[in-house]
């Protein structure tokens, strides 16, 4: 009986890991189209390249200058 008890936590814990894998994965927040300071287009290279970005190189290079 308590093989059986056993065997079936392995199993919670098992699809528990699972699930917090496939969590993890998920994209967080999506990476803006245009640029929040300028308004310019923000390259799909850099979209996919920086989660969660929302300025362009030029604006971004000029907020982390003004840090
Ligand atoms: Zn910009």
């Amino acid at each position: 009986m308590a093989d059986a008890v056993d065997f079936a936590n392995d199993q919670v814990e098992y699809f528990l890991q699972l699930s917090l894998q496939r969590l993890a994965r998920l994209p967080g927040k999506p990476s803006a189209q245009f640029c929040d300071d300028c308004g310019e287009p923000i390259p799909l290279a850099r979209q996919q390249s920086v989660e969660g970005c929302d300025t362009c190189v030029d604006c971004q290079e000029l907020r982390d200058r003004r840090r």
